[in-house]
């Protein structure tokens, strides 16, 4: 079986097709990019996504060298995300599903970073720290469903990193940027915001633009942000994996990318005689394969959504979803 999976909650549009054994036969994709200084609205994102859609998916086919005959099944991002992106994937999906009379398949954004991360790393039964521009969450797989054992309050840390990046005059993706510049950073006081499982990002984010106009480095400010924003992730991880018993960590979405963040999780679970686990840098980010991917998955365990039923849904979460095929 081979599904093609369109993904377009947010910046990101792509299309891939994977195979039912969880090779990868495409994955292609492009990314809105604001310019310097400035962000996007939801109106330039979708107007992005129609202008690449076509593009982007003639790529794909071409790249898997394979046609609508040997394609079983449409899977689309249904949510969560920003109503206008999501509506063109979803568009995009019904009218190839009823044109080529395929089974049309809605999947969950979140659950599709897990199970990416799952099955690129061999990961069973993890604490999940999925950590994006849209979301941070500490979940992990109980009693059929992933539950969220922490998560920000307020916006994502992804999002954090991004608009700080944006003050300090660095361009979009921010995260790496901030990486980059952390590197030659020393450490400025920001607040550490831990509310027993949860975690605020908002705070510390304006204390370090505050701190950047009052002339601190960059540089300083970057390293700072990172330590203290990961150090805070860390501590939510370790506790999750006190609460489950779980044994393995793993790290999914677009800032699993980072490198200082991967060190900090992987010296815990080392002292916690737990495994760790980061989803490849080429699946971290939003992207196709992870939508056709859970596809495949939720296909095999629910059977196909029909197109009255394709409604996108913007506050889908994670753990409204039954995880029927691990049952
Ligand atoms: P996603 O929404 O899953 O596509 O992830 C995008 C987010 O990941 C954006 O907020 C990026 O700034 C962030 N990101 C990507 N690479 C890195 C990195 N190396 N360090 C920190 N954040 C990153
Ligand atoms: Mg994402």
């Amino acid at each position: 079986m081979i599904a093609l999976g369109i993904e377009s909650t947010a910046h990101t549009f792509g299309v891939a097709t994977v195979d039912e054994r969880g090779n990868i036969l495409s994955n292609s994709r492009d990314m809105f990019k604001p310019e310097l200084g400035k962000g996007f609205t939801p109106y330039e994102l979708a107007e992005h996504h129609y202008g690449i859609s076509g593009e982007i998916l003639d790529k794909s086919l071409k790249e898997a060298n394979i046609t609508w005959d040997s394609i079983d099944v449409v899977a689309f991002s249904q949510g969560m995300g920003i109503p206008n992106s999501l509506k063109v994937g979803a568009a995009l999906a019904r009218y190839l599903s009823l044109k080529y009379s395929k089974p049309l398949i809605g999947v969950n954004h979140g659950i599709a970073h897990i199970e990416i991360g799952k099955l690129k790393t061999g990961s069973s039964d993890p604490v999940i720290v999925y950590l994006s521009g849209g979301n941070s969450q500490i979940l992990a797989y109980v009693s059929g469903r992933y539950r969220v054992f922490g998560e920000t309050q307020d916006i994502p840390v992804g999002n954090a990193l991004d608009v700080l990046a944006r003050e300090l005059g660095l361009p979009m993706p921010g995260g790496p940027e901030i990486e980059k510049i952390a590197k030659n950073g020393g450490f400025t006081d920001l607040p550490y915001v831990v509310k027993g499982m949860d975690m605020s990002f908002t705070g510390i984010m304006t204390a370090a633009i505050e701190k950047f106009k009052e002339g601190v480095r960059k540089e300083d400010i970057a390293y700072s942000m990172q330590e203290v924003c990961f150090s805070m992730l860390t501590e939510v991880t370790e506790r999750a994996l006190a609460h489950t018993n779980k044994k393995e960590v793993l790290l999914v979405g677009g800032v699993a990318a980072n490198k200082r963040l991967q060190e900090m999780m992987k010296v815990m679970c080392e002292e916690r005689g737990a495994n760790f686990y980061v989803v490849p840098q080429e699946y971290a980010g939003d992207n196709g394969s992870n939508i056709a991917w859970a596809g495949i998955l939720v296909y095999n365990s629910n059977g196909k959504l029909s197109v009255e039923d394709s409604r996108v849904k913007q506050n889908w979460r994670t753990e409204d979803v039954e995880i029927t095929w691990l049952k």
